[in-house]
């Protein structure tokens, strides 16, 4: 399904990333990849090792609060890829103690830290992505039903998850008309076990609650949202931009 393209992912760690699990549908799928990484040679180790059941062509260092970095990071694409078609963005952070503190006492650092991460970068990146991007490429970013309802913990992460969505309707509309044609969406995931989600609270609890009141069982989430992310960021979802699309075994349309 994915023959002749080349996807960008930003936000693969390990194999528990939802980042890596979309690599695996795309790779699978017979997509080219290319991954970033945060600078410095421990994360840079991780992921070569975690990437290379996908034969990437190449991996990059990007923080993606330094526009220096992600300068780079698209220069490398082109010089690599000369053009691509996909972009993954699958980035968060928040300080720890906006998960601990009561979300009145949020600082004003922690609020532009949070934002900065994990919703201006989906901005910028897609803003670099852009001159590189094949006609019909497709975004995808990751979010959580936090931006809509109250869960504890979550905090800033969710005011931050907010912006992201909203980000997401604002650059649909853009890039739809925009002569590429570009689509941007979002796959809201249930609770998974991963490095980011562990630091939100108590994962293992929020992944045992969507096993009681979801309507499907949660049982390998990873792969549910590696494979739908691949359906939006394939030509089988082409008249579809500006969703998002909830993978949570229905999680969000029981009211108990
Ligand atoms: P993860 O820890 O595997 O991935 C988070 C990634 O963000 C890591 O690769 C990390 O290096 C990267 N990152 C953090 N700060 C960065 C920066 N300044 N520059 C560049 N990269 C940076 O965890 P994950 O759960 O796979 O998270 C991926 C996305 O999925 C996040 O947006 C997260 O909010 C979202 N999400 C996760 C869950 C869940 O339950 N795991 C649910 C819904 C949404």
């Amino acid at each position: 399904m994915m023959q002749g393209k080349k996807a960008f992912i930003f936000g693969v760690l390990n194999d528990y990333s939802l980042g890596w699990h979309i690599a695996k549908q795309l790779h699978e799928h017979g997509c080219e990849t290319a991954f970033s990484h945060m600078p410095g040679e421990k994360f840079e180790r991780r992921v070569v090792k975690a990437v290379a059941p996908f034969d990437p062509r190449f991996l990059t260092p990007c923080d993606v609060t330094n526009d220096a970095d992600i300068a780079a990071a698209f220069q490398t694409a082109g010089e690599k890829f000369g053009t691509f078609d996909i972009l993954v963005h699958s980035i968060a952070f928040a300080p720890a103690d906006t998960f601990e503190k009561p979300f009145l006492e949020t600082s004003r650092e922690s609020w532009r830290t949070a934002l900065d991460v994990s919703a201006y970068s989906l901005v910028a990146l897609a803003r670099a992505a852009l001159p590189l991007m094949n006609p019909g490429g497709s975004i995808v970013t990751l979010t959580y039903h936090a931006a809509e309802k109250y869960i504890p913990n979550y905090n800033m992460m969710a005011v931050a998850k907010a912006g992201l969505e909203c980000s997401v309707r604002y650059l649909a509309a853009e890039l739809g008309r925009h002569p590429k044609h570009i689509r941007v969406n979002a796959v809201s995931a249930g609770a998974i076990k991963t490095l980011a989600a562990s630091g939100t609270g108590d994962i293992n609890s929020m992944i045992e609650h969507y096993q009681q009141k979801a309507p499907l069982p949660w049982e390998d989430g990873p792969t549910d949202v590696g494979k739908s992310a691949l359906y939006l960021l394939s030509d089988l979802a082409s008249g579809v931009t500006g969703e998002i699309h909830y993978v949570d075994g229905g999680y969000n349309t029981v009211g108990w």
